[in-house]
């Protein structure tokens, strides 16, 4: 079958973050798959948005650079009228900088002098204001993000984090202009553009300013931002006829097999979910990371203790811990050990639960999703309705399982309530 051609093509820097942008795209109207990588040739589905996610964000710049520039030419085959390259909405990057250089290249590319940034996303907390990233209430220098091992934000103010990485003028269209509207904020950008400006910061603080920024948006060739701005951009094709407005964008196939969680992330929410399945009776495994380190056949004995209780309903394989636990463990294994054995051990319980049955899979963890997703030889993930904001249930074919539909749901860290397992699966119907 030849794809009819997508409207907009995305370049996501991480994998869960490409999944947050999926999910508001099908909430604001347009069928959305997200792939793996950059795809090896050309869809076989018709889709209006296409997310091409990779794991760009921490790596060295021109590596990042080289992989988006890939999945931009792939985009542009593909047919797409827009591009979105799409950051965290904590505006995460290294002190090198990776956001100002891949921006810089995607424009090169494209033949293009003019684009926005704005990681604003309302509904998560995320807003700019004057230039300046509010985590909830605090600044994101004052936030927690300052303490993030990897990429520590230090700075609220986006122009001056922005301009040392770009070679281009960095400017900024202030909330009294977006609060004006469509025609004020296409009339301020076509100014900072005859001034030399190459990449305007965008205020936003309301689901109300994203739906002003989407129309002033119509026809600029690449916009660079969070997963919020997406929210504002289907009513452009909508206006033109190019997108139905009544199209059922998250339908998947009705959910079968058996079902499990496999979570590998520490954070609190994640902590959270994993006390209350546990308190409410649900059969649940804890991997202690130390038995990995040593000898004995931890896959073995959880694929062995599951393998009859996988009729009677979800379980849970967690290696989800305290931060003291964790804390303990890393003291002993290193943090990086620790981590990649976690991983490699979770990757593996989820191949064998497939190869077992299993047909519908939560995943909790950034970096565990991506180890899970990766050892199931996931290319392409359908997006279906949402679970909780940031997370929504997807379907994907499995080599590990015969070919198998999946559906999974993958959750980074601190998304969700502490009901959220349950909650999950709660949404499906069908025959299990
Ligand atoms: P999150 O989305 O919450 O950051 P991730 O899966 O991205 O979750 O990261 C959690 C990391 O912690 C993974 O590398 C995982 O393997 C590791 N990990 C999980 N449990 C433990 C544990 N008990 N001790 C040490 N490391 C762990």
């Amino acid at each position: 079958m030849t794809a009819t051609r997508p409207l907009l093509g995305c370049v996501a820097d991480d994998f869960t973050g490409a999944t947050d942008l999926a999910n508001n795209l099908v909430r604001a109207g347009m069928r959305t798959i997200q792939t793996i990588g950059v795809p090896d040739g050309p869809l076989d589905v018709n889709v209006d948005a296409v997310v091409v996610a990779l794991k760009s964000r921490t790596i060295a710049p021109a590596e990042a650079v080289a992989q988006s520039l890939a999945a931009l030419h792939w985009l542009l085959d593909a047919g797409v009228q827009q591009v979105y390259f799409k950051y965290c909405s904590t505006f995460d990057s290294t002190a090198e900088g990776n956001i100002g250089p891949v921006i810089d290249a995607l424009l090169d590319a494209m033949n293009e002098d003019f684009t926005i940034a704005c990681p604003a996303f309302p509904e998560n907390q995320r807003t700019v204001f004057k230039g300046h990233l509010f985590v909830g209430e605090q600044l994101l220098g004052d936030s927690p993000m300052r303490h993030h091992p990897l990429t520590p934000m230090t700075d609220a103010n986006l122009v001056r984090v922005l301009q040392p990485q770009t070679r281009r003028k960095v400017g900024l269209v202030p909330y009294d202009v977006v609060a004006r509207g469509s025609a004020a904020i296409v009339e301020r950008c076509a100014a900072l553009r005859a001034d030399g400006v190459g990449i305007a910061v965008l205020d936003a603080i309301s689901n109300d300013d994203l739906m002003k920024i989407g129309p002033a948006l119509a026809g600029m060739r690449l916009v660079t931002a969070g997963s919020g701005i997406a929210i504002g951009l289907p009513q452009n094709w909508q206006a033109t006829g190019e997108l139905g407005t009544d199209v059922p964008t998250d339908a998947l196939p009705l959910a079968s097999g058996w079902r499990a969680v496999i979570s590998g992330s520490c954070s609190s929410a994640t902590n959270a979910q994993v006390t209350q399945f546990v308190a409410a009776g649900g059969p649940a495994f804890a991997i202690d990371p130390l038995a990995l380190a040593s000898d004995g056949d931890v896959v073995g004995d959880v694929l062995r203790w599951a393998r009859p209780l996988l009729p009677k309903g979800p379980l849970l394989v967690y290696a989800t811990a305290a931060p003291e636990a964790v804390a303990t463990v890393q003291a002993k294994l290193g943090a990086q050990r620790a981590g990649a054995l976690v991983e490699e051990a979770l990757a593996r319980i989820a191949s064998g639960l497939v190869e077992r049955g299993v047909r519908v899979l939560v995943v909790a963890g950034g970096e565990t999703s991506g180890a899970v997703v990766q050892a199931l030889g996931i290319r392409q993930l359908a997006i279906g309705p949402q679970i909780a904001p940031g997370v929504p249930w997807t379907s994907a074919r499995s080599p590990v399982g015969g070919g198998a539909t999946l559906h999974v749901a993958l959750k980074s860290g601190n998304f969700g309530g502490p009901d959220f397992f349950m909650q999950a699966f709660d949404m499906l119907e069908g025959p299990r």
